[in-house]
């Protein structure tokens, strides 16, 4: 089959693979129908993730239909359509008990990190029954791919750790594909107001499309200031970051409202500043996470719904063959325009 595979600290290729074979009897092995790609494989192409080694096939989002399942798995069969989750989960450890999947201890973010991933023709997703969702009859696959990780990553992650709430105030730093699926899902609370803060224009204008109140690109005004006007000089109750930068991390320390809470996303490769000399009496929260995906199932009712169009995130399509272009596009999207591209096996 043919597979995206990285050789190491800026090295990729299109190539040739074996095809992935049931290893253990809860395996299953996807054929892929459509995947992307993630900021975190540029990370992971930048060298950024230690624990992914060269050789290694890339990819953690997808859908496609089983081609063939283990023993030991009894929620799925050949043919059956499903969505592949970004996190792992054997469904039976201690923090699987406690639906904190992304700590499961044989699981977790394995997929195209500590095992071969979903940008390739075939993919073998271990812990199938706990691991893979069934596709409802009719739904759009494309739609589906930003469930794989983006949509529970910016809900759980920045919405419910942020504690977003009706009447509240939230400012996302960050309007890329993750700050934006934190807009859209922060709107199932109805806050008063949030507002988008990045560099591109671009973006802040498909932010507007979103639903967010207020848009402030911080190249051209100060950011804390805008907010602040913005919220009659209080801050916000939630200031979610989406990019994983030291300064916008620091940003958010600026931003939040006494008794508000910073929600981190951003994947941080370097030392953020805490300033606690600031914050020590405001009564903030500041939460991380790895995305759990504990909020697919409910996800997939709300795209089942159409209460929210994830389509909206999707800028290009490509052909697997021409998946280094897709590369190309996406860690150029300042100039190419891109959000998610939809890669098609
Ligand atoms: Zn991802
Ligand atoms: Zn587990």
């Amino acid at each position: 089959m043919k597979a995206l595979v990285y050789h190491g600290p800026g090295k990729k290729s299109f190539e040739d693979h074996a095809k992935p074979e049931i290893t253990a009897p809860s395996d299953a092995i996807v054929k892929v129908s459509k995947t992307t790609i993630c900021g975190t494989d540029l990370h992971i192409l930048k060298g950024d993730v230690a624990t992914c080694q060269p050789g290694r096939i890339l990819g953690h989002e997808g859908v496609g239909v089983i081609e063939q399942v283990g023993p030991a798995v009894t929620a799925f069969k050949p043919g059956d359509h499903v969505l592949i989750s970004c996190i792992s989960s054997c469904g039976k450890c201690a923090y699987c008990r406690k639906r904190m999947y992304s700590h499961c201890t044989t699981g977790g973010w394995i997929l195209g990190n500590k095992i071969d991933g979903t940008q390739a023709e075939y993919v073998r997703i271990p812990y199938a029954d706990t691991s893979l969702y069934p596709i409802p009859e009719g739904m759009d696959e494309e739609a589906l791919v930003m469930l794989s990780d983006i949509l529970p990553t910016g809900f759980e992650c920045g919405v419910l750790n942020g504690k977003v709430e009706p009447g509240s105030t939230v400012a996302i730093v960050g309007s890329g594909p993750i700050g934006l699926a934190a807009l859209l899902t922060a709107q199932f609370y109805a806050p008063a107001k949030i507002i988008m803060i990045d560099l591109d224009d671009k973006r802040l204008a498909i932010a507007k499309k979103f639903g967010a109140t207020s848009c402030i690109n911080s190249v051209k005004r100060d950011a804390v200031e805008a907010v602040m006007e913005l919220t009659g000089g209080a801050g916000v109750d939630t200031a979610i970051e989406a990019v994983g930068f030291p300064a916008t991390f620091e940003l958010c320390q600026k931003l939040v409202a006494p008794g508000g809470t910073i929600a981190n996303i951003g994947v941080h490769g370097k030392q953020a500043p805490l300033h606690l000399e600031l914050l020590w009496d405001k009564n903030i929260t500041i939460t991380t996470r790895l995305v759990d995906t504990v909020s697919t199932p409910m996800l997939l009712n709300v795209l089942k719904s159409k209460k929210i169009d994830a389509k909206l995130l999707i800028t290009h399509h490509f052909k697997l063959d021409r998946i280094m272009d897709a590369y190309e596009t996406f860690a150029h999207a300042g100039n190419s325009g891109a959000l998610k591209v939809i890669i098609e096996a």
